[in-house]
């Protein structure tokens, strides 16, 4: 099995040494990872400049793009032969609920997906990195196991629970919860007393019930939620529909 491994964090994150290494043993990887942290960056493509690739010493590419950049300059430039997968992660921090579309680990997947490859994101519910060995390993069980129920491609968003290996396990096929609206902007000024703006915490949950992704979490399994990327409101369409006719 060949997989593309890529991320949001940047190359250097502990998150994806850890899955390069789980999954070493078991495929024969590439690692195409942006040269910092692109968290949040969705699925933005660098097209106001070209890209430049180099190789770190432990044979891991750096782009100086986002994660989309990585996948589609990686699918289309740098691997000779299609990978049978491509996995984004393990992300520090959730991607779950409306996190899914601001997400650079997500849209890393979601690239792949838009090429026809089956994909994977991966985050960690927690910020900080515990247990991220853990979580690696227990994304390779999650990677080796197929899906031969779906169709292919499939593309997969995974929050794993910050717990040791031997916790880990079970896991739940959940659908996307929702968050209340953002957090408001924190103002702070630069030295010449210009005010500034950063952009504050996402919501608390909203819709976090059972079935969720949010839920799942929570009572400390392993959530995956198949996602699709048309997003048209199917109700809306025949109400316009009506409208229109
Ligand atoms: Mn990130």
């Amino acid at each position: 099995m060949r997989i593309l491994i890529s991320n949001d964090d940047g190359y250097l994150a502990p998150g994806i040494n850890a899955l390069a290494d789980a999954l070493s043993s078991v495929a024969d990887i590439v690692v195409v990872a942006p040269d910092s942290n692109r968290s949040g960056s969705s699925n933005s493509l660098s097209l106001d400049r070209p890209l430049a690739v180099q190789q770190a010493a432990n044979g891991f590419y750096f782009v100086n793009g986002t994660p989309t950049d990585c996948v589609h300059v990686a699918l289309t430039g740098i691997m000779g032969e299609r990978p049978d997968l491509v996995v984004s992660g393990v992300n520090n921090g959730q991607n779950m609920g409306d996190d899914t579309l601001y997400s650079g680990t997500v849209a890393a997947a979601t690239e792949a997906y838009l090429f026809g490859i089956p994909a994977i994101a991966f985050s960690q519910v927690m910020h900080g990195w515990l247990h991220v060995e853990d979580a690696a390993r227990h994304a390779r069980d999650i990677v080796l196991r197929q899906f031969d129920e779906l169709d292919s491609p499939f593309l997969l968003n995974v929050n794993i629970p910050n717990l040791p290996y031997d916790q880990l396990g079970s896991i739940k096929a959940t659908r996307l919860g929702r968050r209340h609206q953002a957090e408001p902007v924190i103002r702070t000024q630069d030295p010449r007393g210009r005010e500034l703006f950063w952009i504050g915490a996402p919501g608390a949950c909203r819709d976090a019930g059972e079935g969720t992704d949010f839920h799942a979490t929570a009572s400390g399994h392993t959530s995956i939620t198949p996602l699709q990327v048309d997003l048209t409101h199917v109700a809306q369409l025949r109400r316009l529909q009506e409208s229109f006719k």
